[in-house]
């Protein structure tokens, strides 16, 4: 991948996972190319590169509970799986979570579960999470996730001010959150409900 991607684990998760098998049939010879693709329902599966950075933000070492906001097609739950101990993912569209979860199934992913939800509540009965990515671009950040992010944990997202979106890394430490920015992103829209 190169491009700074340097963590082995994102890099080796990456070459384990079929993206092929995210999209739908008449994008199949595209799912190599390092660009969005469209998934059904107005949504897309995100770039490549973009969740390989995002992966490498979250500093995972390999035991963590994750939670991952805007599932989508269950191809960024599928890398995590590969890394984490335990993978969350919540997808606010009914008919895209049950695809995502029917393909994990069929990957072989026990240690990945998807829910139909608002991820802008996170998942209380879950929490609290290791690390929380989000694949969508909020407003602000939802005070749910913050609250469910573990001391020493981080938090992925991307977040819009005057039509920008920067993605943004907060970590937890000591009961403070602490952020930084990490350079301009593309996303669709988190939705509140
Ligand atoms: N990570 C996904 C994948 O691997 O295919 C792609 C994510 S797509 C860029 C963003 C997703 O966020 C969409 O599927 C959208 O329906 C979902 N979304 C937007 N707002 C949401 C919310 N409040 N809760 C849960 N999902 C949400």
């Amino acid at each position: 991948m190169g491009r700074g991607i340097y963590d082995k684990k994102v890099l080796e998760a990456f070459a384990k996972v079929p993206r092929e098998e995210f999209v739908p049939p008449e994008y199949k010879h595209l799912a190599y190319e390092d660009y969005p693709l469209p998934i059904g329902a107005g949504q897309t599966i995100s770039q490549p590169y973009m969740v390989a950075i995002m992966l490498q933000e979250m500093h995972l070492k390999g035991d963590e509970k994750v939670l991952e906001v805007g599932a989508g097609s269950g191809y960024v739950v599928a890398l995590l799986a590969q890394i984490c101990r335990e993978v969350w993912g919540i997808e606010r569209i009914e008919s895209l979570a049950i695809q995502a979860q029917e393909r994990l199934r069929k990957l072989g992913y026990t240690n990945a579960h998807i829910v139909v939800g608002d991820g802008t509540k996170g998942l209380p009965s879950e929490a609290p999470f290791d690390a929380i990515l989000v694949s969508a671009a909020a407003k602000k950040v939802p005070q749910a996730l913050l609250e469910q992010l573990a001391e020493g944990g981080r938090l992925v997202i991307p977040l819009e001010s005057n039509y920008v979106q920067i993605l943004t890394i907060i970590e937890k430490k000591k009961g403070k959150f602490i952020e930084r920015e990490a350079g301009p992103c593309i996303f669709v829209p988190l939705i509140e409900e």
